[in-house]
């Protein structure tokens, strides 16, 4: 799950993690009244899920409280295209306005769990306010890494290590040590799943301040974390994916127009495999869980279908847990209550499949059966075109 900057930022202080003064607000007067009360000058953000807001013309240094109230009006219910939100972009609804820094340097610094060693990395760069992915690829020397012991966390020697390996000038390097070590104890503490400040920012005063916050927390984590929870904004999420976490199923958007109906992420991940692998392209991972209803069937092929990409389904169950007449009485229902229009290819295969396929058959739904995977896979994506 992931959080606006200023809720990032708000968390990040109660850690000790400096941050620039600012107010989250939603109207041009406020953003007015907020610019006066951070001293005449202001920086008024875009408040998106999304990173690229400044290329995109979302943030802009306002010199006066009037500068801000226009650039609120102006930006306030536009729609945003980063090159990280995709073509449709974002509505914008909040913004944050806060107090310009002296920027003398820009940094960048990070944490991610490097599933290869099991451990979290924190890195640092000296190139702050680009790209990482960019920095990464072009001049990877300069992203220095410390791998961290899960049995003892950050150490303060790896956080020195890094603010002197990136540039940090010493008389700055307590203050950085200080912000890193705190970033952790943030990311620790409420299950960060991610933590990315770009740009760190170095002042004309020397003081090291997070500009940029972008924080995501472990969505399997979050029944301890009350207060993280309480951050979650549904206007930034994919209205199915929200509708399908109400019936706790594993539900993915993704580009494609082949609708996945599958049981066990395992079968889901290769049953997406196998459509790219004779050329199509599926609309989601779903995985409808081992215990699932009729009920629940259902509601996961309505969510698939309300789509509208999706041009046809592949329903691929193989019934351990599962049953193939509970998969086919919901398959049977959702289509009959959503007028199904596309083609449906369905593979069923384990308990109770005999079952399953009389249900199918005798339910006058045009069905596409399949024999295996690949001869599912392969009808369906000639049925799409
Ligand atoms: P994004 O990553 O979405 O483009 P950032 O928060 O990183 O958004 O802001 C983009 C740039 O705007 C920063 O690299 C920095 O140069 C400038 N900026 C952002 N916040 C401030 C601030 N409070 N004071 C001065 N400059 C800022
Ligand atoms: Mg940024």
């Amino acid at each position: 799950m992931n959080v606006h900057e200023f809720q990032g930022k708000a968390l990040l202080k109660t850690y000790g993690v400096a941050v620039p003064d600012g107010r989250e607000v939603t109207s041009p007067e406020d953003a007015a009244a907020a610019c006066k009360e951070l001293g005449g000058t202001c920086v008024v953000k875009a408040q998106i899920h999304a990173g690229g807001r400044g290329k995109a013309g979302g943030v802009k240094v306002c010199k006066s409280p009037e500068e801000a109230q226009a650039f609120a009006a102006e930006i306030l219910g536009k729609t945003l295209v980063t090159h990280q939100t995709g073509p449709g972009g974002r509505e914008v609804k909040r913004l944050l306005a806060e107090a310009a820094s002296d920027i003398d340097r820009e940094f960048y610094v990070g944490i991610v769990l490097d599933r290869a060693t099991s451990r979290l990395t924190f890195m640092a760069s000296s190139e702050g306010g680009m790209e990482i992915e960019e920095v990464a690829a072009k001049t990877p020397e300069k992203i220095l890494k410390a791998t961290i012991d899960p049995a003892v966390g950050m150490q303060a020697y790896q956080a020195r290590q890094l603010a002197f390996g990136i540039g940090i000038p010493k008389a700055s390097v307590g203050k950085a040590v200080k912000f890193m070590l705190g970033l952790y104890k943030a990311y620790m503490e409420s299950d960060g799943s991610i933590a990315e400040i770009n740009p760190l920012v170095l002042t004309k005063q020397g003081d090291v301040l997070a500009l940029d916050a972008k924080m995501g927390f472990d969505a399997n984590a979050l029944f301890r974390q009350k207060a993280i929870l309480e951050l979650r904004d549904l206007n930034e999420e994919d209205a199915k994916e929200i509708e399908a976490s109400k019936y706790d199923l594993s539900y993915i958007a993704l580009d494609g127009n082949i609708g996945c109906m599958v049981n066990g992420a395992g079968l889901a991940m290769a049953t997406m495999d196998i459509i790219k692998h004779f050329g199509g392209e599926p609309a989601n991972f779903l995985d409808v869980g081992g215990g699932a209803t009729t009920e629940k069937v259902t509601e996961a092929f309505k969510i698939i279908l309300s789509d509208p990409n999706v041009k046809g389904v592949l329903v691929n169950i193989f019934g351990g847990i599962m049953k193939c007449d509970v998969i086919a009485n919901g398959v049977v229902e959702a289509a009959k209550q959503v007028q199904l229009q596309h083609p449906l290819v369905v593979r069923l295969e384990g308990t109770n499949v005999e079952i399953g396929r009389e249900i199918l058959d005798n339910s006058g739904l045009n069905i596409i059966s399949a024999s295996s995977m690949s001869d599912a896979a392969q009808k369906i994506v000639e049925a799409v075109g």
